[in-house]
């Protein structure tokens, strides 16, 4: 059993689908004993037919004869025929697998005779071993694009691209070495209601392509190629579970008002228009989050005026009459596009980001703003939210383009609706201590706490070496949101909770006390944590708060939470449980 960080909750059953770009994908799995002698065949196959190939290459490159008679002859050696042999006949590892492990055998040991020679031949050894593995390979294997619908995705990483590839292929789960639980991967995985596991270190090297293996997404757990027992005990888990959703499920659709009558609008994070109809059948009222930059990840051109107004126009149509809240894009640190070219920067978490690149970057903005007014005004519905606002300066200058670009489109003889709100996240430190002086320059806040975290504790919240100190419940967290939601009542404006910490029921009684108008979290989510608030009252939740902000430790609020859950619902405490890994 390997472990990681629970990113997206729930138990999976499938076997390993592995994407490892570091290395030339090939195919790793174990091979039935009887399977042996063919393996060894293939082996030999693809060696007399990268041979073949090499033979054919000297002819054509005669000047590099000299190189490639030292390919040919590496490719008789018996340390690699006889070590990849040994691969498959004592750990029954397939071909492909077996001849990557001899051919690291060998790198190693010229790695340990010293001498700066024999040091360079190591690259030699691998041009011989991908051309055997090229001449063995499918070389779709290692695609996502591949993976069979019992897959269990395992990778190094994923990029976002690779996620929203994902998304049109429902596979089981997803397990990586690196990424937390707010990493983006994490936050996708969610939506898509994959179960994840995330920073499960070295998975690429233990796992091998179509080994069975079990993933739980709460407890952060991967077994690989498990047992009768094991098997029957997640499936224990899994029925468990079930049971609870059954139970959420009975509730779906209800408005979220607390036992003394406090109502919590409950809207939905959305990366892609394709996740609404999930999203309402979860019980979600409207879309408080769209991250628009989901719609640059993966393309190689950027999007202009036309597709920003398209998707959005998408989102408000798919959402009948609801209400949704449209953020220009945050690209930038962990969210790249391919056709946004960016400087290499020591710290991209501090660099050009979402409103910072846009301002640096003009006409890209312009032309998303242009999209968003169009789709809005058409519909006279919508507003739109401004990432990473440190200072009153961005949030005035960002404002003045919205405001050019109404004025050009109204020119041009578009109905624009000028009642359009504008929203500015709360995720900066900075944004928190002149929340008030914001306040008076727009329409509405919403918090992103799964950056306000990472910036007011430091810690990076994709890292998985510091994921033990990103503290949703931090005493400087509280307190920064406590200032926050005083802001925003002061100078008599909405505020929304959209960073992870709103999904999390384990935190919904101090996410209820702070005040907060709304909540918005992945789709999914809305059920657990409608049930937990539901059930609280809005005067103790209150009180507890008061009490929370008096501690000096996160583990000192969280058994305050932990206390009053028990002692109002204690049913709802294996939520809690199965979040706290989530
Ligand atoms: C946040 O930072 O909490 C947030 C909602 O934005 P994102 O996760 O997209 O950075
Ligand atoms: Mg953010």
């Amino acid at each position: 059993m390997l472990e990681g960080i629970g990113a997206a909750p729930g138990v999976a059953f499938g076997h390993v689908h592995l994407i490892d770009r570091r290395r030339a994908t090939y195919p790793k799995f174990h091979v039935p004993e009887a399977q042996a002698a063919l393996e060894v065949q293939r082996l030999l196959s693809a060696i007399v037919e990268a041979r073949a190939s090499l033979v054919a290459l000297k002819e054509r490159a005669p000047d590099h004869s000299a190189i490639l008679d030292a390919h040919l002859l590496m490719m008789e050696d018996p340390m690699l025929l006889d070590g990849a042999r040994r691969y498959v006949a004592e750990e029954h590892r397939c071909a492909e697998w077996a001849l990557r492990s001899a051919v690291q055998d060998i790198r190693s040991r010229f790695d340990a005779l010293g001498d700066a020679y024999f040091r360079e031949r190591r690259s030699d050894v691998d041009f011989v071993g991908d051309r055997i593995l090229s001449a063995m390979t499918n070389s779709d294997s290692g695609r996502i694009e591949a993976a069979p619908h019992d897959a269990v995705v395992v990778a190094h990483d994923l990029s976002p691209a690779d996620t929203i590839a994902l998304s049109k292929r429902k596979v089981r789960a997803i397990v990586t070495e690196v990424g937390g639980a707010t990493s983006h991967t994490a936050i996708l995985a969610r939506a898509l209601d994959i179960p994840a596991v995330l920073g499960c270190a070295q998975v690429t090297e233990r796992a091998g392509a179509g080994d069975l293996v079990i993933v739980d997404g709460s407890a952060g757990e991967v077994v690989l190629e498990p047992d009768e027992a094991l098997i029957a005990r997640y499936h224990g888990v899994a029925d468990e579970r079930a049971t609870m959703f059954a139970a959420l499920q009975r509730e779906v659709g209800q408005p979220c008002v607390t036992p003394d009558g406090r109502r919590v609008v409950l809207f939905a994070n959305i990366e892609i228009p394709e996740e609404i109809p999930a999203a309402l059948a979860a019980g979600a009222e409207g879309v408080g989050l769209y991250r628009s930059e989901f719609l640059y990840v993966n393309r190689q051109d950027l999007p202009d005026e036309a597709a920003h107004a398209e998707v959005c126009g998408a989102i408000l149509d798919a959402l009948g009459d609801r209400p949704a809240t449209l953020r220009t894009f945050d690209i930038g640190s962990d969210k790249m596009a391919k056709a946004v070219k960016l400087p290499r920067e020591h710290n991209p978490a501090l660099g050009l980001r979402a409103c910072r690149l846009g301002l640096a970057r003009p006409p890209m903005l312009r032309s998303q703003l242009r999209g968003m007014v169009r789709a809005i005004s058409a519909r006279k519905r919508g507003s739109i939210l401004l990432p990473m606002i440190g200072s009153v300066e961005e949030l005035t200058a960002v404002r003045e383009l919205l405001a050019e670009e109404m004025d050009k489109l109204a020119h041009e003889g578009v109905e624009v609706w000028r009642e359009l709100k504008v929203g500015v996240m709360i995720e900066l430190p900075a944004a928190v201590w002149i929340a008030d002086e914001l306040a008076q320059h727009c329409d509405f806040f919403s918090v992103g706490t799964n950056d306000l975290i990472q910036y007011a504790l430091g810690i990076d919240r994709g890292n998985e070496q510091v994921a033990h100190l990103y503290q949703p419940l931090h005493p400087a967290v509280l307190r920064a949101l406590e200032h926050t939601v005083g802001a925003a009542r002061r100078h008599g404006i909405p505020i929304s909770l959209c960073g992870e910490s709103a999904s999390d029921p384990a935190l919904a009684p101090v996410v209820l006390g702070l005040g907060f108008d709304a909540l918005s979290m992945p789709g999914m989510a809305i059920p657990r944590v409608r049930y937990v608030l539901s059930r609280i009252r809005f005067a103790d939740a209150q009180a507890l708060l008061a009490e929370c902000l008096r501690q000096s430790r996160a583990r000192e609020v969280e058994a305050l939470i932990n206390e009053l859950v028990q002692r109002a619902i204690p049913e709802a405490m294996a939520l809690l449980r199965d979040a706290a890994h989530s």
